[in-house]
């Protein structure tokens, strides 16, 4: 069986893969090639991957043609579908309920597409869950970024000159990437408030140190994956009152709210930011998926009323080598779970759990449930 790992387009830092992990996967028997050039921007030398025991390919559409699987961090291009076998199995963030048609054409090229984004959230498929090995190293990089926005210190510091307080920072959304985001800026020695809607948020947020803001929004629900529930607009609009004032007296704001499969809750607004003091600085990691707050643009810094917006879509790519490491670890994780050690194939059970969460297209179908 052969894996090829295309080099990722232009704008993206991140690898899909180090030589490491290609180590590992050529220890199960699987033939691994990678295309030329892939470890460029995480300063990794083909002659590593080569050294690891992969093939360097500089013929990217040969490669496709000939490969069992293909797997990348982002979406295949529309281009390169033709080129990929018959019956071969891809794997990337698919984005299958935005990708409608790119859905349709994995499905008429008659590949198998697997979107990591739809690993289901059970305790065996823990390892496999790129989205949260992703959303970690985004939350750190929210909280790196924003102190270097940040006209101030983040600790308290006692000097002879007088003391300087610490930045108070405040985190909307605490999932995988708000307790990350958490936990590094109470390492900067910042002081922390948090807000989440699911109300089990509150331990966790006190047990790194963080103080839990108290909103009444009513009931509110998660499923059965973790997620949290769309709010009313009742709901958002008693959210917002309770948070104003914490809000304006925030130096930094970190918003990292998502409904699964839906645009993001706008929670912030335009008279929320411009009541924060000059200087101060919100990160919305949700920009890429609707924002988080009003007045925020993809990949851009945004200057409002003295608050910075920084709405940054590829936090991880801030620590694109240790992103590339565990993005290829949970892909290796996934092939290992299904690997057929005698007869050095996947087995492709659509029956399985996991599977059946995240194989999007299969045998000239859309078999996914929630795709179709
Ligand atoms: P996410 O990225 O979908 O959302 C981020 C956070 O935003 C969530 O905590 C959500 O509750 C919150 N949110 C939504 N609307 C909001 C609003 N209006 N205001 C404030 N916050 C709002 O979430 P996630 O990081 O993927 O994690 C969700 C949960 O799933 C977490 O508790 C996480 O620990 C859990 N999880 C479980 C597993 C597993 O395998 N069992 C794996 C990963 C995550």
């Amino acid at each position: 069986m052969q894996i090829f790992f295309p080099k990722e387009e232009a704008h993206e830092i991140r690898a899909t893969i180090l030589p490491e992990v290609a180590k590992k996967f050529i220890d199960l028997g699987i033939d691994v090639s990678i295309e030329t050039g892939l470890g460029e921007s995480v300063f990794i030398s083909d002659e590593l991957y080569a050294a690891a025991g992969a093939k360097i390919s500089t013929d990217r559409n040969a490669s496709f043609s000939s490969a069992d699987v293909v797997c990348k961090l982002n979406k295949p291009n529309k281009d390169e579908i033709q080129f990929l076998k018959k019956d071969s199995i891809h794997i990337s963030f698919l984005d299958p309920f935005n990708e409608k048609d790119l859905v349709s054409d994995l499905a008429s090229a008659e590949i198998s597409s697997i979107s990591m984004e739809l690993v289901p959230r059970i305790t065996r498929a823990q390892k496999m869950d790129a989205l949260s090995s992703q959303a970690n190293l985004a939350g750190y990089s929210a909280v790196i970024e924003s102190s270097r926005t940040l006209s101030k210190s983040f600790p308290m510091m006692m000097t002879a000159a007088g003391t300087i307080s610490p930045a108070r920072v405040f985190v909307v959304g605490v999932g995988v990437a708000g307790l990350q985001a958490i936990a590094t800026a109470k390492r900067l020695g910042a002081r922390v408030e948090a807000f989440d809607t699911r109300p089990v948020v509150e331990e966790q947020v006190k047990s790194l140190g963080a103080k839990f803001v108290k909103i009444d929004i009513g009931d509110t629900e998660e499923t059965d994956q973790g997620y949290a529930k769309e709010l009313t607009s009742e709901q958002i609009k008693m959210q917002q009152e309770g948070m104003k004032k914490v809000c304006s007296q925030s130096d930094v704001i970190i918003t990292t709210a998502q409904v699964f499969g839906r645009p993001a809750p706008r929670i912030i607004t335009q008279d929320m930011v411009e009541a924060m003091q000059p200087g101060s600085v919100i990160v919305d990691m949700a920009v890429s998926t609707g924002g988080n707050v009003e007045g925020s643009k993809n990949d851009e810094y945004v200057f409002h009323e003295g608050v910075t917006i920084i709405g940054m879509s590829n936090l991880p790519g801030e620590v694109a080598k240790d992103a590339s490491q565990v993005f290829g670890s949970n892909l290796y994780n996934m092939i290992e779970e299904f690997w057929d050690k005698e007869n050095k194939v996947i087995n492709f059970d659509l029956e399985d759990e996991i599977l059946s969460g995240c194989v999007i297209t299969h045998k000239g179908n859309i078999v996914n449930e929630s795709a179709k």
